[in-house]
């Protein structure tokens, strides 16, 4: 399940910079995720699966915040860079079809509300 094992992430990432801190009560996570948004389709499973792998933790009970961001991706024929969006599959310049994604999947963890 895609979004379970974005939420391990984004908590792993969470907890170390709390350890970095010397926090040990998460209040509040703010993460960006990148990538080919059609993956998920909504935060709200995502949220989902974050309830459950910060269950126990010190990070449980946290407010959650989940943006996405649209992977870019480059046409290998006129190099021209543009944000992916939905499923396009041509280039919007040359309509060429051989795209290549620039910014693989990541999380982005903006910010960590500690106590
Ligand atoms: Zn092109």
């Amino acid at each position: 399940m895609h979004e379970l094992s974005l939420a391990q992430s984004i908590l792993e990432t969470a907890l170390a910079e709390a350890q970095r801190v010397g926090s040990k009560r998460i209040r509040g996570i703010h993460a960006k995720v990148v990538g080919s948004s059609h993956h998920i389709e909504d935060t709200s499973s995502l949220e989902f699966c974050l309830e459950a792998v910060t269950k126990g933790t010190i990070a449980e009970g946290a407010e959650m915040r989940i943006e996405f961001m649209p992977s870019t991706l480059r046409c290998k024929k006129c190099d021209f860079t543009f944000p992916a969006q939905g499923s396009t599959l041509v280039c919007p310049r040359c309509r060429g079809g051989k795209l290549e994604e620039l910014d693989a999947e990541q999380i982005r963890l903006e910010n960590v509300y500690t106590e």
